[in-house]
C-alpha cells in the first residue's frame, strides 16, 4: 500500500460541498479583492493565533517580509535568524536590505540556540526571527529574555505552527510580531498561497495593515511604500471552510506522532537522543513545556545512513523528504555575506546530513502506518 508523504485530497475532497458553496458565495457578489470574507476570515482565524490583530495576507513569505518591513529594518541592520529553516526566513531579511546573521540550532529541539545568538549579536542587530520548525515552538522564554535586555524586535516564524503553544501560549502571539503560511503542506493548507500576520501592539498592526496596500491612505494618497500583500477573497472563503475542522486535524497528527513515537522506540538502535550509545535513529519528541502540531515528524539518521533510509521507503512507495538538505549559511545566494554571518552552525549542517521527514497527515490510516514502521523495522534490521 502506497503511503504518500501527505495527500491534500484526502482532507479536501470530504469538504468538496463547502468549499463550492464558498464559491458560489464569492462569485456571486463579484467581489474578489478584501471586502466582507476577508473580515470574517481574520475574525475566525485569530483565536488559534492568540493575537489581537491579524492581517490575512497572500503568502508566508509575505508575513515576514511585511514584518521587516513594518519595523523599518533595513540596511546597515543586522538580523538573527536560524541556519536551518525554510529560506524565505532568511530571504526576507536580505530583501528589506537588512544583512542576515545566521544562529545555529539545538540538536534535540531543530530550533534556534539562543547561546549561540547571544554570541552573535553586534551593535547592529536589531531584530531576531526565531522559527517554530516542523510545529513546535522554539524557547520563547529564552527569545523574549535576549530581545528584552537588547531592544531587539522579535519576529516569530510561526509558519509551520498555527495553533502550537508554549507554556499554553500560542506560537506567533509572544514577539512583535507572528507570521503563519497556509501554502498547501502546511498544518492549515489552503488551495493555493496564502498567509497571516499577527500582532498585539495596535500601532504596528496599523503600520502593517497600511503597507499591505501600498501604503495607501486615503485612497491614491501614499505616505510610505508597501506592495500588494493581500489575500484573495476565494482564498478567505475556503480557509474558512477548513477552520473548524482545525482542531481535529492537530489532534489525528498528534495521534499519529504517538503511534510512530510508541511504535518506532522498540526497534533496535532507535532512540530520543543522539547522546544514547548505539543509536542509529532518533525520533523527535515534544519539549518541555509545548504543545506540537507535528507539521513534519523529522527522524535524524546516524552514522551516514539517512540517504539509504530514504532510498528504502522510496522502494517501498513510502513518501519522505528531507527537510532541508542545505542550511542557509551554505546557500550560494548568501556567500556574499561577510564571515561573521556564516560561521558556526556545525549542528545546522549534521541535521543536513540526518534528517529525514515521513509522513504525518491527519488522514493517515491505521494500516499506513504500520507500514512505515515496518519499513523502518526492516531497514534497522
Ligand atoms: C512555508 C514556510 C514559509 C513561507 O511560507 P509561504 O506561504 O510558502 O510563503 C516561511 N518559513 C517557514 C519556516 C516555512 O515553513
Amino acid at each position: 500500500m502506497p503511503v504518500p508523504l501527505l495527500d491534500v485530497n484526502a482532507q479536501n475532497y470530504p469538504l468538496h460541498d463547502g468549499f463550492s458553496a464558498a464559491f458560489e458565495r464569492v462569485f456571486k457578489t463579484g467581489h474578489f479583492i478584501m471586502g466582507e470574507e476577508i473580515a470574517a476570515f481574520e475574525r475566525e482565524v485569530l483565536p488559534i493565533t492568540g493575537a489581537s490583530h491579524a492581517l490575512s495576507l497572500s503568502s508566508g513569505t509575505d508575513a515576514i517580509l511585511l514584518a521587516l518591513m513594518a519595523l523599518e529594518i533595513g540596511p546597515g541592520d543586522e538580523v538573527l535568524c536560524p541556519a536551518f529553516t525554510f529560506f524565505a526566513t532568511a530571504g526576507c531579511v536580505s530583501r528589506v536590505g537588512a544583512t542576515p546573521v545566521f544562529v545555529d540550532v539545538l540538536p534535540d529541539s531543530f530550533n534556534i540556540d539562543i547561546v549561540d545568538a547571544r554570541a552573535k549579536l553586534t551593535s547592529k542587530t536589531r531584530a531576531i526571527i526565531p522559527v517554530h520548525l516542523f510545529g513546535q515552538c522554539a524557547d520563547m522564554e529564552a527569545v523574549m529574555e535576549l530581545a528584552n535586555q537588547h531592544s531587539l524586535y522579535v519576529i516569530e516564524d510561526a509558519a509551520q505552527a498555527i495553533g502550537a503553544a508554549r507554556h499554553g501560549t500560542l506560537a506567533g502571539s509572544i514577539g512583535h510580531f507572528g507570521c503563519y503560511s497556509f501554502f498547501p503542506s502546511k498544518n492549515l493548507g489552503g488551495l493555493g498561497d496564502g498567509g497571516l500576520l499577527v500582532a498585539n501592539d495596535n500601532d504596528l498592526a496599523l503600520r502593517a495593515k497600511s503597507l499591505r496596500n501600498h501604503g495607501m491612505e486615503p485612497k491614491y494618497y501614499h505616505s510610505h511604500i508597501g506592495g500588494n500583500f493581500r489575500m484573495d477573497a476565494l482564498q478567505a472563503a475556503f480557509l474558512r471552510v477548513k477552520l473548524p475542522h482545525y482542531a481535529s486535524y492537530t489532534e489525528k497528527r498528534q495521534a499519529n506522532a504517538a503511534f510512530y513515537q510508541e511504535h518506532l522506540a522498540k526497534l533496535p538502535g532507535v532512540s530520543f537522543s543522539s547522546e544514547a550509545s548505539g543509536t542509529r535513529l532518533v525520533l523527535p519528541q515534544c519539549g518541555e513545556g509545548n504543545t506540537h502540531i507535528w507539521n513534519q515528524f523529522t527522524l535524524r539518521v546516524t552514522g551516514g545512513r539517512r540517504d539509504a533510509l530514504k532510498q528504502h521507503l522510496l522502494d517501498r512507495k513510502i513518501g519522505c523528504e528531507i527537510y532541508y538538505p542545505v542550511t542557509l549559511d551554505q546557500q550560494a545566494c548568501f556567500a556574499h555575506l561577510p564571515e561573521s554571518s556564516l560561521r558556526g552552525c556545525e549542528v545546522s549542517h549534521r541535521h543536513a546530513e540526518e534528517v529525514l521527514s515521513i509522513p504525518i497527515y491527519s488522514e493517515l490510516n491505521e494500516p499506513q502506518k504500520f507500514e512505515v514502521v515496518e519499513a523502518i523495522a526492516a531497514f534497522l534490521n
